[in-house]
């Protein structure tokens, strides 16, 4: 079961965090071939702010030379001797974690996202020695359990960014109860929280409402599926959304000046609010007053389990749920993290590969 595709394993790594937004195309040894291990050749890669953290150096180590990405959709070219559910020429997706042990009681039920053994798609090691590398490049082999058939009625380049940037905002709704009878926020409109929006609203929540710091993105959020908009830049918005919601996603990428005991202030009695940016700084302070006020929730997320981003995909080709996407070749990768750090983009990067 395996094609004679020869692959040549090569992308476009930063090779040092001061320089990261300068790319070198850079050959790379994958992981040694498995059983359960699937060869893909990556057409298209999303530019996540994960990306940006690590590349930065902001995150801590980087394992240089190193290529990020890890919103990777493609087709499939080798399969190993066990692999069951792939075949070669599928259309399929990688998002941000391609191992784990395999054997703890998290991946026994289905938590394979949180294994404290996670593999993450880029500037991990595996047990063989070799760093991971990611989507910037020609291809990626990763064990099947960690690969996602694209559904048809979803291009590759929709799906792509759905992989980290729209499972991070499903797996929380899912879990948190978003649905009929509930109220949900979502602060900060960018690439999480354009998928937020949607999500909630696929799952027929009552309402959903945006959060952002101006007027900008009101058309986009009302279109997204927001039921309403709310300008936190204005005066008075505490006052009127008080005791209001039952689930807010936070997804803005920055640590300070988020106005969090306002946010709580917006949750009904045991509302919770998970947090789903990772900026490169500790959350300020937080008073346990403003939390026991409504008997709030505070919490964390980490991307999805398989069965939660197959649920994902699903959802989305049959709701129709879109990616709003700025292509660009691969080899503007360059332009495309200058793009993200200067908060240009709207609301997701996806390069196209081009070596
Ligand atoms: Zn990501
Ligand atoms: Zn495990």
């Amino acid at each position: 079961m395996s094609s004679n595709t020869e692959i040549q394993w090569k992308g476009y790594a930063v090779h040092d965090t001061k320089l990261w937004d300068q790319f070198k195309v850079t050959d790379f040894e994958p992981k040694g071939m498995e059983d359960k291990d699937i060869d893909i050749k990556i057409e298209y890669c999303g530019v996540c702010g994960s990306d940006m953290h690590t590349i930065t150096g902001g995150w801590g180590e980087v394992k240089l030379p190193l290529i990020a990405g890890h919103e990777i959709a493609g087709h499939v070219v080798r399969v190993g001797a066990k692999v069951t559910e792939f075949k070669v020429g599928d259309r399929v997706g990688v998002g941000a974690q391609v191992g784990s042990c395999y054997d703890c009681q998290r991946c026994k039920n289905g938590a394979e996202n949180y294994c404290h053994k996670v593999i993450h798609t880029y500037n991990s090691i595996y047990p063989d020695g070799t760093v991971s590398q990611g989507g910037y490049a020609t291809a990626i082999r990763a064990n099947e359990l960690f690969v996602f058939h694209i559904p048809d009625a979803l291009p590759l380049d929709q799906a792509a960014p759905m992989l980290c940037a729209g499972i991070t905002t499903y797996s929380p709704l899912r879990t948190n109860g978003a649905g009929p009878g509930k109220s949900v926020g979502v602060i900060g409109i960018g690439g999480l929280g354009h998928y937020a929006l949607q999500f909630a609203k696929a799952m027929k929540s009552d309402k959903v409402v945006a959060f952002s710091h101006s007027e900008n993105k009101k058309a986009d959020a009302l279109a997204l599926g927001a039921t309403d908009f709310v300008n936190t830049g204005a005066e008075n918005w505490v006052k009127e959304w008080t005791d209001t919601l039952d689930i807010i996603l936070c997804t803005v990428d920055v640590s300070q000046h988020i106005p969090l005991s306002d946010i709580f202030a917006t949750l009904k009695v045991h509302g919770r609010c998970v947090m789903l940016a990772l900026p490169d700084d500790a959350l300020p302070p937080i008073h346990p007053f403003s939390l026991m006020a409504s008997g709030v929730l505070l919490g964390g997320s980490h991307i999805g389990s398989k069965a939660e981003i197959v649920e994902m995909l699903d959802l989305a080709a049959k709701e129709g749920v879109k990616s709003y996407i700025e292509m660009l070749p691969m080899k503007e990768i360059g332009k495309a993290v200058q793009g993200m750090k200067t908060g240009k983009v709207r609301y997701r990067y996806v390069l196209k590969a081009d070596i």
